[in-house]
């Protein structure tokens, strides 16, 4: 007999609730990876989280190595796999943290289910969120949709987060090891050709590098976070979030960091401000997360329903493809594409504009964009990347009005004024004679005026 831990968006040894209750069980502990893109309604990993998710892998494998045991692939139906493994260790229970998307609770809820019926002692964790969408609610006792006041409820609890639990240190395996995937027979890394051959340099993959990340945000950035986060050439921000998105750190761990930092460096009012904005951004992830759970295809359906007739234009597929590629002509959509392809991230000021620019200017729907962020973000998260484009397109909760439209010329003056982000992803984008900078595919202005036509088929626009 044993005790199965399943890992999901959990991929960590630290602060990994199941995995402590697995190893307090007292049992032979079985770690097991599923790789499931078959099961109805979940959607499949786009291309850049599978290269995060191989090497999130290799990182946890060897993680689960130094504790004693080994992290098992399968790839499959997750269901079919988690009966076949109760079968075969012949586990006495099974435990996971708990996802918080609709096909994957439903699944999460039949496999509990099926366990409990076969005498397995299941359970389920709360370990990605701080706290859970159910458990969040107003005084009409309804989700929130405006981000102000759940924020606000949630920080303003009696108890704050509990505290994160330490890394393990051993635990005993089972005299038998399921077999295993090979990783490689995944596939998770792109061949031919390879477009993420510079991501290597750019990122330091799994639990530690997420911790080195927070660490170095703390050394170097946090104290400018509040200004500096909105210019996108400054490394100001934390850079946490594909960290996040795989689960490699706990938002718990991120919150009492940050609080012992605070108190590290004496509560200053300089400090306060910033943690607290830095805080309040995980609070958006809260939120997005509050969203997604109750509102579970905030991913394909408008949240304001308004937006179901909107005439969205045609999706020409040569625009389509100048923007995806970063030839619009327009240099701060053009570099932020570009700082996609080459790091599989985007500054946050720069996906709002380039968001706004393919929605607003190209009048392309929101979805579109989504998808294309979906495969090509290394933090590609179900909850944040939908309820951001929403967010952008204003159809989603607590939104950006739908009538402002990003400028995004007025934007890189105002957030890179010495060109130093353009720079770095256009090159000398100046000389068009050197660098053959194409000519913007559209008219700002006319474009402009033909969104806020359009957004008048929405009602009054104040
Ligand atoms: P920091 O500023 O250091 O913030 C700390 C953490 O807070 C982040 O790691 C992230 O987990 C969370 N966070 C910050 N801003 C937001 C936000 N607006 N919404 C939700 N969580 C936030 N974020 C994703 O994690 N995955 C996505 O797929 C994603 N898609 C986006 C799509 C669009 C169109 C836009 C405008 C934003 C999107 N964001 C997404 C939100 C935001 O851009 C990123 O979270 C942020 O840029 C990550 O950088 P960071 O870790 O340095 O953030």
């Amino acid at each position: 007999t044993c005790t199965i831990v399943w890992l999901r968006d959990d991929l960590r040894v630290a602060d990994n609730p199941a995995l402590a209750a697995a190893i307090e069980h007292g049992e032979p502990v079985v770690v097991v990876y599923i790789l499931d893109e078959v099961s109805p309604g979940i959607r499949p990993l786009g291309g850049a989280t599978k290269w995060w998710l191989h090497h999130s892998l290799v990182a946890l494998s060897d993680k689960v190595r130094r504790l004693g045991g080994e992290l098992i692939l399968k790839q499959g139906a997750s269901a079919d796999i988690i009966r076949e493994l109760l079968r075969e260790t012949n586990a006495s229970a099974l435990y996971w943290n708990r996802r918080y998307g609709k096909p994957e609770r439903d699944l999460d809820a039949s496999i509990k289910e099926y366990a409990k019926a076969s005498g397995v002692d299941a359970h389920s964790f709360q370990a990605n969120v701080l706290f859970e969408p159910w458990t969040v609610r107003t005084g009409n006792d309804t989700p929130y949709t405006v981000f102000t006041p759940f924020w606000k409820s949630c920080v303003n609890r009696p108890t704050p987060p509990r505290l994160p639990i330490p890394a393990p240190t051993e635990f005993i395996p089972p005299a038998t090891q399921p077999a295993s995937d090979e990783l490689d027979s995944w596939n998770l890394l792109p061949t031919s050709p390879n477009w993420a051959l510079a991501f290597d340099h750019r990122w330091n993959v799994g639990e530690n590098g997420a911790h080195q990340a927070l660490e170095r945000f703390f050394d170097s950035r946090i104290t400018r976070y509040a200004k500096g986060r909105d210019f996108p050439s400054e490394y100001s921000t934390s850079e946490l979030s594909p960290h996040l998105r795989w689960g490699e750190i706990s938002p718990f761990q991120i919150w009492h960091a940050t609080d012992e930092f605070r108190r590290k460096m004496g509560n200053t009012p300089e400090i306060t401000t910033n943690a607290t904005k830095f805080l309040s951004e995980l609070g958006w992830r809260e939120f997005s997360y509050n969203l997604l759970y109750h509102w579970p295809e905030l991913a394909t359906v408008n949240f304001d329903a308004r937006f179901d007739h909107f005439p969205w234009g045609p999706a020409d597929p040569d625009i389509l493809d100048a923007w995806q590629q970063g030839r619009t002509g327009i240099p701060l959509v053009d570099a932020g594409m570009r700082e996609l392809w080459q790091t599989g991230y985007m500054h946050n000021r720069v996906r709002m504009v380039a968001a706004s620019f393919l929605i607003k200017n190209l009048l392309i729907d929101w979805r579109i964009g989504e998808a294309w962020f979906w495969d090509t973000l290394v933090d590609a998260d179900p909850a944040s990347n939908a309820a951001s484009w929403q967010w952008v397109a204003g159809s989603g909760a607590d939104a950006a009005p739908y009538f402002r439209v990003f400028n995004p010329k007025l934007q890189a003056e105002k957030f890179d004024p010495k060109g130093e982000y353009l720079h770095r992803y256009l090159g000398d984008y100046e000389h068009p004679m050197l660098s053959g900078y194409p000519e913007p595919i559209i008219d700002l202005l006319e474009t402009r005026n033909r969104a806020l036509e359009a957004f008048k088929t929405l009602g009054d626009i104040p």
